[in-house]
Protein backbone atom coordinates (compact mmCIF):
# COMPACT_ATOMS: atom_id res chain seq x y z
CA UNK A 1 0.00 0.00 0.00
CA UNK A 2 1.84 3.27 -1.15
CA UNK A 3 0.90 5.63 1.81
CA UNK A 4 4.26 8.03 0.95
CA UNK A 5 4.08 11.32 -0.51
CA UNK A 6 5.80 9.78 -3.26
CA UNK A 7 3.04 7.92 -5.07
CA UNK A 8 4.58 6.71 -8.54
CA UNK A 9 7.26 4.81 -6.33
CA UNK A 10 7.00 0.76 -7.49
CA UNK A 11 8.61 0.05 -3.75
CA UNK A 12 7.02 0.11 -0.59
CA UNK A 13 8.02 2.45 2.35
CA UNK A 14 9.68 1.79 5.72
CA UNK A 15 8.49 4.02 7.87
CA UNK A 16 10.35 4.19 11.53
CA UNK A 17 7.43 4.85 14.16
CA UNK A 18 7.97 6.48 17.69
CA UNK A 19 5.90 4.98 20.25
CA UNK A 20 5.53 5.76 23.90
CA UNK A 21 8.25 5.35 26.49
CA UNK A 22 5.52 4.59 29.02
CA UNK A 23 2.28 6.46 29.05
CA UNK A 24 0.18 5.33 26.10
CA UNK A 25 -0.96 8.58 25.38
CA UNK A 26 1.97 9.79 24.06
CA UNK A 27 1.79 8.99 20.80
CA UNK A 28 0.75 10.82 17.33
CA UNK A 29 -2.07 10.88 15.52
CA UNK A 30 0.07 10.46 12.40
CA UNK A 31 1.81 7.16 14.06
CA UNK A 32 -1.42 5.89 14.83
CA UNK A 33 -2.25 6.19 10.93
CA UNK A 34 0.63 5.04 10.01
CA UNK A 35 0.37 1.70 12.38
CA UNK A 36 -3.48 1.05 11.06
CA UNK A 37 -2.04 1.57 6.66
CA UNK A 38 0.79 -0.49 6.89
CA UNK A 39 0.69 -3.84 5.39
CA UNK A 40 3.00 -5.14 8.32
CA UNK A 41 4.38 -4.04 11.71
CA UNK A 42 8.50 -5.03 12.35
CA UNK A 43 8.60 -5.08 16.26
CA UNK A 44 11.21 -5.29 18.70
CA UNK A 45 9.32 -7.57 20.97
CA UNK A 46 5.99 -8.56 19.42
CA UNK A 47 3.99 -8.96 23.06
CA UNK A 48 4.65 -5.56 24.24
CA UNK A 49 3.68 -3.77 21.08
CA UNK A 50 0.82 -6.34 20.82
CA UNK A 51 -0.52 -4.30 24.19
CA UNK A 52 -0.14 -0.99 22.11
CA UNK A 53 -2.10 -2.53 18.96
CA UNK A 54 -4.60 -3.63 21.14
CA UNK A 55 -5.11 -0.42 22.70
CA UNK A 56 -5.17 1.53 19.60
CA UNK A 57 -7.21 -1.21 18.37
CA UNK A 58 -5.43 -1.80 15.43
CA UNK A 59 -5.04 -4.79 14.07
CA UNK A 60 -2.42 -4.48 10.99
CA UNK A 61 -0.50 -7.56 11.53
CA UNK A 62 3.23 -8.18 13.17
CA UNK A 63 6.56 -10.13 13.11
CA UNK A 64 9.58 -9.95 15.40
CA UNK A 65 12.60 -7.47 14.38
CA UNK A 66 15.27 -7.45 16.97
CA UNK A 67 18.93 -8.08 17.47
CA UNK A 68 19.49 -11.70 17.42
CA UNK A 69 17.14 -12.23 14.00
CA UNK A 70 17.76 -8.98 12.60
CA UNK A 71 20.24 -10.93 9.32
CA UNK A 72 17.43 -13.19 8.50
CA UNK A 73 14.79 -11.18 9.05
CA UNK A 74 16.00 -8.37 7.39
CA UNK A 75 16.25 -10.00 4.29
CA UNK A 76 12.97 -10.70 4.30
CA UNK A 77 11.42 -7.44 5.45
CA UNK A 78 13.19 -5.61 2.99
CA UNK A 79 12.02 -8.43 -0.24
CA UNK A 80 8.42 -7.37 0.68
CA UNK A 81 9.37 -3.63 0.32
CA UNK A 82 10.93 -4.47 -2.47
CA UNK A 83 7.02 -5.89 -3.75
CA UNK A 84 5.79 -2.91 -2.03
CA UNK A 85 4.69 -3.53 1.15
CA UNK A 86 5.11 -0.72 3.65
CA UNK A 87 6.29 -1.20 6.97
CA UNK A 88 6.44 0.19 10.23
CA UNK A 89 9.64 -0.69 12.60
CA UNK A 90 8.99 -0.05 16.21
CA UNK A 91 10.78 -1.07 19.48
CA UNK A 92 9.70 -1.56 22.65
CA UNK A 93 9.18 2.41 23.88
CA UNK A 94 10.65 5.48 21.66
CA UNK A 95 12.14 5.72 18.87
CA UNK A 96 13.24 2.65 17.00
CA UNK A 97 17.15 2.97 16.21
CA UNK A 98 18.15 5.04 18.82
CA UNK A 99 19.68 2.23 21.33
CA UNK A 100 17.32 0.26 19.85
CA UNK A 101 17.58 -2.36 17.34
CA UNK A 102 16.35 -0.76 13.52
CA UNK A 103 19.98 0.94 12.11
CA UNK A 104 20.82 -1.82 10.18
CA UNK A 105 17.09 -2.09 7.86
CA UNK A 106 17.54 1.57 7.65
CA UNK A 107 21.08 1.24 6.43
CA UNK A 108 19.41 -1.59 3.64
CA UNK A 109 16.92 0.48 2.88
CA UNK A 110 19.56 3.02 2.08
CA UNK A 111 21.30 0.49 0.07
CA UNK A 112 18.37 -0.91 -2.01
CA UNK A 113 16.75 2.55 -2.59
CA UNK A 114 13.36 2.38 -0.63
CA UNK A 115 12.74 5.55 0.95
CA UNK A 116 12.45 5.46 4.81
CA UNK A 117 10.02 7.96 6.57
CA UNK A 118 10.43 9.24 10.23
CA UNK A 119 7.52 9.39 12.07
CA UNK A 120 8.45 11.36 15.07
CA UNK A 121 7.77 11.41 19.20
CA UNK A 122 8.94 10.44 22.04
CA UNK A 123 12.40 9.51 23.25
CA UNK A 124 13.45 8.72 26.87
CA UNK A 125 16.80 11.20 26.09
CA UNK A 126 15.05 13.92 24.88
CA UNK A 127 12.10 13.74 27.14
CA UNK A 128 14.83 13.99 30.18
CA UNK A 129 16.74 15.97 28.69
CA UNK A 130 13.96 18.86 28.08
CA UNK A 131 13.17 19.10 32.11
CA UNK A 132 16.83 18.69 33.25
CA UNK A 133 17.27 21.74 33.34
CA UNK A 134 20.85 21.58 31.70
CA UNK A 135 22.48 23.94 29.06
CA UNK A 136 20.93 21.90 25.47
CA UNK A 137 22.13 24.34 22.87
CA UNK A 138 23.70 21.00 21.59
CA UNK A 139 25.03 18.20 24.00
CA UNK A 140 26.13 14.99 23.54
CA UNK A 141 23.59 11.28 24.07
CA UNK A 142 25.85 8.32 25.25
CA UNK A 143 23.58 5.82 25.35
CA UNK A 144 24.26 2.82 27.41
CA UNK A 145 27.85 2.89 28.58
CA UNK A 146 29.72 -0.51 28.56
CA UNK A 147 28.53 -2.44 31.80
CA UNK A 148 32.44 -3.60 31.98
CA UNK A 149 33.82 -1.56 34.74
CA UNK A 150 36.82 -0.61 32.77
CA UNK A 151 35.24 -0.04 29.73
CA UNK A 152 32.87 2.00 31.18
CA UNK A 153 35.58 4.20 32.61
CA UNK A 154 37.91 4.65 29.77
CA UNK A 155 34.94 5.81 28.27
CA UNK A 156 34.01 8.16 31.25
CA UNK A 157 37.88 9.15 31.03
CA UNK A 158 36.87 10.65 27.15
CA UNK A 159 34.33 12.47 27.84
CA UNK A 160 36.04 14.33 31.11
CA UNK A 161 36.88 17.56 28.81
CA UNK A 162 33.19 17.47 26.84
CA UNK A 163 31.91 20.62 27.64
CA UNK A 164 28.08 19.69 26.55
CA UNK A 165 25.74 18.23 28.39
CA UNK A 166 25.75 14.32 28.42
CA UNK A 167 22.96 11.87 28.45
CA UNK A 168 23.30 8.62 29.22
CA UNK A 169 21.22 5.37 29.48
CA UNK A 170 21.75 2.97 32.71
CA UNK A 171 20.16 -0.17 33.93
CA UNK A 172 18.93 0.38 37.57
CA UNK A 173 21.15 -2.38 39.07
CA UNK A 174 24.55 -0.51 37.60
CA UNK A 175 23.08 3.21 38.35
CA UNK A 176 25.03 3.56 41.79
CA UNK A 177 28.38 2.10 40.09
CA UNK A 178 27.87 4.37 37.16
CA UNK A 179 27.01 7.72 39.62
CA UNK A 180 30.49 6.66 41.61
CA UNK A 181 32.54 6.44 38.50
CA UNK A 182 30.92 9.84 37.18
CA UNK A 183 31.74 11.22 40.61
CA UNK A 184 35.32 9.58 40.69
CA UNK A 185 35.67 10.96 37.09
CA UNK A 186 34.06 13.46 36.25
CA UNK A 187 33.77 15.47 39.45
CA UNK A 188 31.11 16.40 41.72
CA UNK A 189 29.21 17.72 38.91
CA UNK A 190 25.15 18.68 38.56
CA UNK A 191 23.69 15.43 37.55
CA UNK A 192 19.62 14.52 36.95
CA UNK A 193 18.20 11.33 37.08
CA UNK A 194 14.97 10.57 35.61
CA UNK A 195 12.95 7.66 36.33
CA UNK A 196 9.72 6.11 34.64
CA UNK A 197 9.28 9.33 32.62
CA UNK A 198 5.61 9.66 31.90
CA UNK A 199 4.84 6.62 34.08
CA UNK A 200 3.05 5.95 37.33
CA UNK A 201 6.10 6.45 39.43
CA UNK A 202 8.02 9.16 37.73
CA UNK A 203 10.83 10.58 39.44
CA UNK A 204 13.39 13.31 38.71
CA UNK A 205 16.18 13.96 40.92
CA UNK A 206 18.35 17.27 40.43
CA UNK A 207 21.60 17.06 42.70
CA UNK A 208 25.20 16.94 42.52
CA UNK A 209 26.87 12.91 41.64
CA UNK A 210 27.60 12.55 45.31
CA UNK A 211 23.88 14.08 46.56
CA UNK A 212 22.64 11.09 43.58
CA UNK A 213 24.67 8.16 45.10
CA UNK A 214 23.49 8.70 48.52
CA UNK A 215 19.88 9.06 47.42
CA UNK A 216 19.46 5.78 45.77
CA UNK A 217 21.90 3.98 48.07
CA UNK A 218 19.28 4.90 50.36
CA UNK A 219 16.29 3.66 47.69
CA UNK A 220 16.90 0.39 45.99
CA UNK A 221 16.89 1.97 42.32
CA UNK A 222 13.84 0.48 40.40
CA UNK A 223 12.40 1.47 36.95
CA UNK A 224 14.16 2.90 33.96
CA UNK A 225 16.38 5.43 33.98
CA UNK A 226 18.11 8.54 32.10
CA UNK A 227 20.75 10.30 33.81
CA UNK A 228 21.83 14.03 31.79
CA UNK A 229 25.39 15.22 33.30
CA UNK A 230 26.27 18.92 33.43
CA UNK A 231 29.57 19.24 30.82
CA UNK A 232 32.78 20.71 32.05
CA UNK A 233 32.59 24.30 32.88
CA UNK A 234 34.09 26.54 29.83
CA UNK A 235 36.35 28.82 30.92
CA UNK A 236 35.30 31.66 28.90
N1 LIG B 1 14.71 3.91 21.76
C1 LIG B 1 14.38 4.29 23.11
C2 LIG B 1 14.11 5.78 23.16
O1 LIG B 1 14.08 6.42 22.12
O2 LIG B 1 13.85 6.30 24.26
C3 LIG B 1 15.47 3.88 24.09
C4 LIG B 1 15.68 2.41 24.14
S1 LIG B 1 16.88 1.88 25.28
C5 LIG B 1 16.94 0.15 24.90
C6 LIG B 1 15.96 1.79 26.77
C7 LIG B 1 16.53 2.72 27.84
O3 LIG B 1 15.96 4.02 27.71
C8 LIG B 1 16.16 2.29 29.26
O4 LIG B 1 17.03 1.29 29.74
C9 LIG B 1 16.33 3.59 30.01
O5 LIG B 1 17.69 3.85 30.25
C10 LIG B 1 15.78 4.60 28.97
N2 LIG B 1 14.33 4.76 29.18
C11 LIG B 1 13.33 4.17 28.49
N3 LIG B 1 12.14 4.55 28.97
C12 LIG B 1 12.39 5.39 29.99
C13 LIG B 1 11.56 6.09 30.90
N4 LIG B 1 10.23 5.98 30.84
N5 LIG B 1 12.15 6.89 31.82
C14 LIG B 1 13.50 7.01 31.88
N6 LIG B 1 14.32 6.38 31.05
C15 LIG B 1 13.79 5.55 30.13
Amino acid sequence: MPIAADTDQTTGVLYVVSTPIGNLEDITLRALRVLKEVDLIAAEDTRHTRRLLTHYDIHTPFTSYFEGNHIRKGEKLIARLKAGDSIALVSDAGTPTISDPGYRLVVQCIETNIPTVSIPGPSACIAAASIAGLPLHNFAFEGFLSPKSGKRRRRLTDLRDETRTLIFYESPYRLIRFLEDVLEILGNRRVVVARELTKKFEELFRGTASEAIEKFQTTTPRGEFTIVIAGKESKS
